[in-house]
């Protein structure tokens, strides 16, 4: 069986046993392709705090352990768990287990149809600008307003396709969110050469989720 067969072996039992929002596989980032990647929430009653599981699947003979361990573990620049996911006949051994548990990554067995959480990964705190990327990769903004992570569009064409454009008239009247631009922050960027400063338009984006919009942005309509 190929690798790529794997991952959605992988993506559906990570649904079930994470309890992901969202998922997806081979997802393309600036300096990597996590086999398969998954968003949950986490954050209780009183936050919208969620938690990304990103999840490298190797069959068991492809590359040497410690080699697919470190591969696994460079994912954390992006998410808050990482794990490596074999498939194989015979379960991790001793040895196996303590590269993993020394490196800092989880284990997942995947065996005949099966998947099994045999370590569980250590939380970690990516890199906020890569995490966000990999979040809007899986077509998720965060609100600026409730701090909670929703879905911002379809991917990948429809990126943002149910945020308006600046218009909070028209996302309350299409109940969408509305997406804005920061602009001092972008010129400030583009002064100091943090961005290219032959851009003319501004990357600097921002989210206002659907039911910030339609809760509290619709009752300030109208008023003086
Ligand atoms: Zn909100």
């Amino acid at each position: 069986m190929k690798e790529s067969e794997l991952y959605e072996r992988v993506e559906k039992w990570m649904k079930g046993h994470f309890r992901c929002f969202a998922t997806a596989t081979n997802t393309g980032l600036a300096y990597s392709r996590p086999d398969v990647t998954g968003v949950r929430d986490i954050g209780g009653d009183l936050s919208g705090e969620v938690e990304s599981i990103i999840i490298e699947v190797k069959r068991g003979d492809s590359q040497p352990f410690a080699t697919a361990s470190g591969q696994a573990l460079g994912y954390r620049v992006y998410a808050n768990r990482v794990y490596l996911a074999e498939a194989r006949a015979r379960p991790f051994d001793e040895n196996e287990i303590q590269i993993a548990s020394h490196l800092g990554i989880g284990l997942i067995w995947i065996k005949g149809r099966g998947c099994t959480e045999v370590l569980s990964s250590p939380s970690y705190t990516p890199i906020t600008r890569l995490n966000r990327l990999l979040l809007e990769k899986l077509a998720l903004g965060h609100c600026q307003l409730c701090g909670s992570v929703f879905r911002i569009g379809e991917e990948p064409k429809k990126k943002f396709s149910r945020m308006t454009r600046e218009k909070i008239d028209k996302a309350i009247e299409l109940e969408r969110g509305v997406m804005f631009w920061n602009r001092e922050v972008a010129d400030r960027k583009r002064r100091l050469g943090i961005r290219n400063s032959a851009e003319e338009k501004t990357f600097e984006r921002r989210f206002i989720c659907p039911d910030c919009v339609s809760g509290v942005l619709s009752q300030l309509r109208g008023r003086e």
